[in-house]
């Protein structure tokens, strides 16, 4: 008799493929354009999921997807109630044994706001993984379908799990924590400044090389909510006025992010309006429009009697992000908050 010698192939086909789901929420990566020279004059989010899929051979190979339609949007309209959605999904997906990881394709326009949400929301050591695309599936040279092979590489790897939600981009991982657009319209769209990316994929290839330290996912106590605390965000510059932080703070707003000049530092003006508004009871977190380095604590200088709390390396749109989630969980003392932002 014949004894079967198990080839590579077959022991390979015998190990069970790791188990992925797929939300797609609209983007670029799902965009049409009139033709496919045009790049820049499309519709985000009109193609569906199983089209993604259907321009991405070899995705099968990879792992057994499980897609669904989260949402069909241009990111630009990302709203508070499906980031709730959102993180309620992926964590419920999270939790069902016949799954192994999770992507979400998305639009770029404010991918590092949602990937942050999710990386201190989502409550699974379960690779996360995002990615999008920045010309539209019709274009010539569409990057989204190697950005969507590389994400279900990434999150189809157990070294990815443990890592909080990873932004698989132009080939690179990065962390969502630190991630950020920084092109209007290069292909190389997304960056980690400073710190740099988490490591790389390519080819089936994941490889990691270092490991975010902070905080995220199961290690923090923030959960989506359904009613979020409003949160906005003003900008320091020449000749600002107080106008809006009064309108702000009329309107009743928990929070306030000031997306300072230099190291947040912050126009007179504004900051006498912002430190009446912090006595008030408002969050004033203090961030800055440069777009890398952070933000230091000036502590007796000023912040501490200005009523303020400083972002650290967070920009002020990721910086937004965790003052709503801290403000939603119960911490609004200055104190306490400062804390959060020194710790996640
Ligand atoms: N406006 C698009 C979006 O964010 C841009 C993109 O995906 O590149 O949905």
């Amino acid at each position: 008799m014949n004894t079967p010698v198990p080839t590579p192939s077959s022991s390979a086909a015998a190990r069970p493929l790791p188990r992925i789901a797929l939300l797609a929420t609209g983007g670029t990566i799902a965009g049409a354009a009139p033709d496919a020279a045009n790049t820049a004059g499309y519709q985000a989010g009109v193609i569906g999921v199983a089209q993604l899929l259907a321009a991405v051979p070899g995705l099968g190979a990879i792992a057994d997807i499980q897609a669904e339609q989260a949402a069909s949007i241009d990111s630009k309209d990302m709203a508070l109630a499906l980031w709730t959605t959102l993180a309620q999904r992926v964590n419920t997906l999270l939790a069902q044994d016949d799954i192994d990881g999770v992507v979400i394709t998305h639009g770029t326009d404010t991918l590092e706001e949602t990937a942050y949400l999710l990386h201190l929301a989502v409550k699974s050591a379960k690779p996360v993984v995002m990615t999008a695309a920045m010309r539209p599936a019709s274009a010539l040279s569409a990057d989204g379908p190697l950005n969507l092979l590389n994400a279900v590489t990434v999150a189809a790897s157990p070294a990815a799990a443990g890592q909080g939600v990873l932004v698989a981009f132009n080939n690179r991982i990065h962390c969502a924590r630190d991630v950020v657009k920084v092109s209007t319209y290069a292909v190389d769209a997304f960056q980690s400044p400073e710190i740099g990316a988490l490591g790389w994929v390519q080819d089936g290839r994941v490889e990691f090389q270092r490991r975010a330290l902070r905080p995220h996912t199961v290690a923090t106590p923030f959960a989506a909510v359904e009613r979020w605390p409003q949160v906005e965000i003003v900008a320091s510059y020449a000749g600002v006025s107080r106008v809006a932080v009064d309108a702000l703070v009329a309107a009743g707003v928990r929070g306030i992010v000031v997306a300072g000049t230099g190291n947040g530092s912050i126009h007179a003006t504004l900051q006498q309006a912002l430190a009446e508004a912090a006595a008030q009871g408002v969050a004033i977190v203090r961030a800055s429009r440069v777009g890398s380095g952070h933000v230091m604590h000036n502590g007796a200088a000023s912040d501490d009697a200005l009523g303020f709390v400083s972002a650290g390396t967070l920009n002020p749109y990721k910086a937004r992000v965790l003052l709503a989630l801290a403000l939603a969980q119960g911490t609004a003392e200055r104190v306490a908050l400062q804390g959060v932002f020194d710790r996640y």
